[in-house]
């Protein structure tokens, strides 16, 4: 009998990891098992007015793992113009920001609370100089998110930015909240690295002006993938939802494993939270010319609005404009209808600039994503260790993927993990090696 790897779950992930297997042992018989009807995970589309929608903004960053666009080179990547906005006080700051434009848009009265507050905030210079060094995430003492950034930035920043969008987002107070959020998602580990890319020229490296995009949408990578895959012989097992209690009867196989790792552990206190999706249809001409809005305040349901059509001309609905409203699962819980709500979200939307009139929303679709982003809780990363311990025992068992590894994490982070799990399982075929081995992946920035 050849070996036998079972693949679970058929997001990028997993579909990556089936083919890389494929290619590097042909012998091999692998068959992905993915628990729903369709194939994609966080990338399968959301079909609104015959058009693939990303669920929420979904892009490629130039700088990105180049094992990404290599696997999917036959896709028509293309270079798109980044047109993004940070909305403040109403004012539309572009995004990513970049010093200069980011302190006029602020306006001088903010400017002056926040530099007073970054003067008078409780640290001594010394500290902020081996911030620029500290580039890791991995910490063992975890002061949180409210103190790291404090520390940082000062109270006025943190009071104005920092607060109301982490509060909106996890809906818990940002003192619960992990530094490794603040690590990952606020760019102050390294603030004079900041001030000083923005006056040199590599300023445009760290804050392109462009992203990549799919001509046909994400949805596409998806198809090439499972293509590709089964050219190579994998077969697919669709509505096949994988239990722990499988392993008994697959000994001897590997088992390449994207989905939750929370899913994997009895007892563990690492959770989730979800995201709202609202694709929204308006009237042509009502929408202004950006990608992307990015709305931190707390008046405010949604933390960022895409316009599809300006991802890839080809998505686009001819006399329509569609929006995509994320709001994130916060204070709402799993079940929340925003549908009779959609007036004060149009509202929303309206005071935010991002609607230019007083235009109707003619048609919604909503979903929830559940369990999409990691909860990074201060003390996660004990109880994240000892998850990965508890895998020890079980034998060929090789978590990948965003869920995986309980990673908040971009796609060509996955593929590239998907390729070191299968160089992994090629070399050692000892899944302990493998899972001594993941703590690297936490340092994985996402970038936006
Ligand atoms: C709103 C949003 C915006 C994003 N924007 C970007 C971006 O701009 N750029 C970027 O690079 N990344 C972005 N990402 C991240 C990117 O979507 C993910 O990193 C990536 O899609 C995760 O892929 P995955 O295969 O690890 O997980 P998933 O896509 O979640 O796939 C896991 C699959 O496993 C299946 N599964 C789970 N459990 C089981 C089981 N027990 N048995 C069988 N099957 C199972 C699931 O059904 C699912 O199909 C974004 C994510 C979100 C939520």
């Amino acid at each position: 009998m050849p070996p036998k790897s079972i693949v679970v779950g058929a997001g990028i992930a997993g579909l990556s990891a089936a083919v890389l297997l494929a290619r590097t042992a042909p012998n091999h018989s692998i068959e992905v098992w993915e628990a729903s009807e369709d194939p994609g995970g966080l990338l399968a589309p959301i079909s609104f007015h015959g058009i693939p929608c990303d669920r929420g903004s979904h892009r490629v960053h130039p700088n990105a793992d180049p094992l990404l666009l290599e696997l999917t080179q036959r896709e028509e990547w293309q270079a798109m113009p980044r047109r993004g906005k940070l909305v403040l006080n109403q004012r539309h700051i572009g995004y990513p920001l970049r010093l200069f434009p980011f302190l006029k848009g602020l306006g001088p009265s903010t400017v002056l609370q926040m530099g007073l507050g970054f003067l008078f905030r409780p640290t001594a210079l010394s500290q902020f100089l081996q911030w620029e060094e500290d580039r890791s995430t991995i910490q063992e003492h975890d002061e949180g998110f409210e103190q790291f950034v404090v520390e940082r930035v000062g109270q006025a920043a943190y009071q104005q930015f920092y607060r109301p969008y982490v509060e909106k987002v996890w809906g818990l107070p940002p003192s619960q909240i992990s530094r490794t959020v603040a690590k990952q998602r606020v760019s102050t580990s390294s603030p004079w690295q900041t001030v000083l890319a923005s006056f040199r020229h590599d300023k445009a490296k760290s804050s392109p002006s462009h992203f990549l995009y799919p001509k046909k949408g994400m949805a596409s990578l998806i198809d090439r993938f499972r293509l590709m895959a089964e050219e190579l012989g994998v077969t697919f097992r669709y509505g096949q939802r994988f239990a722990l209690s499988d392993l008994s009867s697959l000994q001897g196989s590997s088992v390449f494993y994207s989905g939750h790792l929370t899913d994997c552990v009895p007892d563990t206190s690492l959770s989730h939270r979800g995201l709202y999706l609202l694709h929204l249809a308006f009237p042509d001409g009502s929408i202004r010319d950006d990608d992307t809005y990015y709305t931190p305040e707390s008046r405010y349901w949604f933390g960022r609005v895409s316009q599809l059509e300006k991802f890839s001309p080809e998505l686009s609905v001819p006399g329509k404009q569609i929006l995509c409203v994320e709001i994130p699962e916060g204070q709402w819980g799993p079940k929340h209808d925003f549908v009779p709500q959609l007036e004060t979200i149009r509202l929303q939307l309206q005071h935010a600039g991002i609607l230019q009139n007083n235009a109707p929303i003619e048609d919604c679709r909503q979903t929830f994503l559940p369990r999409v982003y990691p909860m990074y809780r201060r003390g996660w990363l004990q109880q994240w260790r000892q998850a990965i311990e508890h895998l020890k025992s079980y034998r060929n068992f090789y978590p990948i993927g965003r869920q995986g590894l309980f990673l908040h994490c971009n796609m060509d982070h996955c593929v590239r993990i998907s390729h070191d799990a299968v160089q992994s399982y090629q070399r050692d075929r000892d899944s302990v090696r493998w899972l001594e081995s993941l703590e690297r992946y936490l340092d994985l920035r996402v970038r936006d």
